[in-house]
């Protein structure tokens, strides 16, 4: 990623970026956590971008991608097509990423209003124009070179509306595996879970259970 943001977006962008500050640097790095980000080190004049292996490890689950901005951007803009899928997340996360250096480096980056219309505009820019593309493309290549396997198949991300409306009140469910493995009865529908009244030893307790962890009890 570091590399394909380098090579591809950072090269198509240089001269403009060196128009609007003249010896902006680029550092592209891994972190070991989740946190991915766009920074700028004004004494140094360097833009830094911040890959976290642990955002890339999330972003090759659909459970784990759900939560992840970019995995509404591709589906709300309509990016590649709105299709989601890990090399998809990856090569946007590259775009979502430099269209912050993009914005900055135009002034456009406010204090409490980080995606802003500025913001989108840099990135769908990289979208029409074919730089996510080659960045897609690129990564593509040199996963396969690497031997990294980036599936291109889109991902079934399950339907929060549907998944929400397949339960009601009053509805008997199982939940958990193996020794934690319940049963019991949903009380309340909420947008991402269900409340779960179970009865343990004679106990009643409440469980707020995600949706996609929730099955019909026969
Ligand atoms: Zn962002």
């Amino acid at each position: 990623m570091c590399q394909a943001t380098r090579d591809i977006l950072w090269e198509q962008a240089k001269n403009w970026i060196r128009e609007q500050n003249q010896c902006a640097g680029l550092v592209l790095r891994v972190g070991s956590g989740q946190a991915t980000y766009h920074r700028y080190d004004p004494t140094r004049k360097q833009h830094l971008i911040n890959y976290g292996a642990r955002m890339i490890a999330a972003k090759h689950q659909p459970e784990t991608a759900q939560g992840w901005l970019s995995t509404r951007e591709i589906r709300s803009r309509g990016y590649f097509g709105g299709e989601v899928s890990v090399l998809n997340l990856l090569a946007h996360t590259c775009c979502h990423e430099f269209a912050h250096l993009l914005q900055h480096s135009a002034g456009q980056r406010h204090y409490g209003s980080v995606h802003n219309r500025h913001f989108y505009e840099a990135l769908d820019e990289l979208h029409t124009s074919g730089a996510a593309h080659a960045t897609r493309q690129h990564l593509s290549e040199q996963a396969a070179v690497a031997g990294i396997e980036l599936p291109g198949s889109a991902f079934e991300l399950p339907n929060p509306v549907q998944a929400r409306q397949q339960w009601q009140v009053g509805d008997a469910v199982r939940f958990g595996d193996g020794r934690s493995k319940k049963k019991g009865e949903v009380i309340r529908v909420n947008r991402k879970t269900c409340t779960v009244l179970v009865n343990h030893q004679s106990r009643l307790l409440r469980y707020r259970v995600p949706l996609q962890l929730l099955s019909p009890a026969t």
